[in-house]
């Protein structure tokens, strides 16, 4: 999925319109391997503004991931946007004040948009993923899913509470 701006820029076009899926299958995330069976839609534009090369697009999918507390499987809408000038390698001296997270490089005028895209989604994927903003996890004494039943682990912890707190009760009668 490559684009050539010199033949872009040969036919004098200067807005490229971006509507495609893309396949990674998997992808590996700091050893771990969340699998991708969905495609990610790119719909997008690329854009030539005097002289300057533009990339927007918006990156969605949906994965089947665990939830971070509860580690149920659950289906995740992921999306994401690319928003940047890409700049040819070659041509690009870094600026102290410029936010590098906006600029893109290439090189031999051939852009390469999945990689573009691949990395893009390598930076959004979540770190965590909760199945619901509430997600009561699991018990981390007996692994019980807490959204399920509760356990007697929490309980027995307010009892002890109980039992500590009329004494520290009689503690700050002494004081
Ligand atoms: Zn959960
Ligand atoms: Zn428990």
């Amino acid at each position: 999925m490559n684009i050539d701006l010199g033949a872009l820029k040969r036919e004098k076009k200067s807005q490229l319109d971006l509507d495609f899926l893309l396949n990674l299958d998997t992808i590996n995330y700091y050893g771990d391997e969340i699998l991708l069976p969905n495609p990610f839609s790119v719909k997008g534009k690329l854009y030539i503004m005097n002289d300057k090369v533009f990339l927007t697009s918006d990156i969605n999918t949906v994965m089947e991931v665990n939830c971070s507390r509860c580690l149920k499987p659950f289906t995740y809408q992921f999306s994401s946007k690319v928003n940047a000038e890409l700049v040819n390698e070659e041509l690009y001296e870094e600026e102290e004040d410029e936010d590098p997270g906006d600029i893109i490089l290439y090189h031999n005028n051939i852009i390469d948009l999945a990689e573009i895209i691949k990395d893009n989604i390598f930076m959004n994927i979540p770190i965590q993923t909760l199945c619901d903003r509430d997600c009561k996890g699991i018990c981390a004494k007996c692994g019980i899913d807490l959204n399920e039943e509760q356990c007697r682990c929490n309980l027995d912890k307010n009892e002890e509470e109980k039992v500590i707190d009329p004494r520290l009760a009689k503690l700050k009668e002494l004081l």
